[in-house]
């Protein structure tokens, strides 16, 4: 059986912040792909997830935090595994963020490009 990638969590993570997050009032499986979905669902439910996060006030702290600890799953700050993915591939290994704050300096394109209209599909 394939081992499953775990997150690579920051000595300095909290979660205070998930307190005030808006997707305590949604449904979870907005947030994380069931297995094998592909195409337009995924599409659709990537976006509805992206919806909530755009209105989020702590969509900050939540995508610093996914982008540091590697979260292999789900759609966090906005960002989903293929917007981290994306963020990982342009980054150096060598500056890989890990310290508080830096997942947003390294991803702060893709962080607001994750939740613009074009993204929500209101463009
Ligand atoms: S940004 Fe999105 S995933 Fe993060 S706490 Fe807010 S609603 Fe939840």
């Amino acid at each position: 059986m394939p081992q499953q990638p775990l997150a690579q969590v920051p000595l300095d993570a909290t979660w205070d912040w998930s307190e005030e997050g808006s997707c305590r009032e949604a449904d979870p499986n907005l947030f994380f792909h069931p297995q094998n979905e592909r195409g337009a669902a995924r599409i659709m439910r990537d976006r509805a997830a992206k919806g909530i996060c755009a209105g989020c006030p702590v969509r900050t702290e939540c995508a610093d935090y996914a982008v540091r600890a590697r979260e292999p799953y789900g759609v966090w700050g906005g960002l989903t595994e293929e917007d981290r993915e994306a963020i990982y591939r342009r980054l150096d290994s060598r500056n890989y963020p890990r310290a508080r704050g830096e997942g947003l300096r390294a991803a702060e394109h893709e962080i607001s490009e994750a939740v613009s209209a074009q993204a929500l599909g209101i463009a």
